[in-house]
């Protein structure tokens, strides 16, 4: 049978069950999914036990549905199975991606030990204006 990815067993069963054994991926990856012919965002058709040629059989990958702050094994394995989607290891490589590109671009997060905004004096507060005036 296949092997539940990143959470456990029974939670890797209950996205899979509410997700009806289908990638639940509706363009996060980039992709359109859409029917031939169609223009409209369709969702990715592969589902558990499908076979790809060359590849195997699909395994979907119960992934967190904010990856960015929930993407970590132990935040993930840890998460109610409603804010987990099942992801085809297609979509979700490619979404890995999108993730680690756009992480990049962030810029440098304000580290607070260095915050020294308490510590400012602004010349122009209305506590400065009054100090003078007294
Ligand atoms: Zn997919
Ligand atoms: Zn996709």
């Amino acid at each position: 049978m296949t092997r539940p990815p990143l959470v456990g067993a029974a939670l890797w069963n209950a996205v899979m069950k509410r997700a009806g054994d289908r990638c639940e991926c509706r363009g996060a990856c980039g992709k359109k999914h859409s029917a031939p012919g169609q223009r409209t965002q369709g969702r990715c058709d592969l589902e558990n036990g499908k076979h790809i040629s060359k590849r195997g059989e699909v395994v979907l990958i119960a992934m967190p549905r904010d990856p960015v702050n929930e993407g970590d094994f132990v935040t993930a394995a840890s998460l109610p199975a409603r804010r987990l989607a099942a992801m085809c290891p297609d979509c979700y490589d490619a979404v890995c991606r999108k993730i680690a590109r756009a992480i990049k671009q962030l810029p440098p997060q304000d580290d607070e030990l260095f915050a020294a905004d308490e510590f400012r004096v602004d010349p122009a507060s209305k506590k400065q204006a009054d100090v003078g005036a007294a």
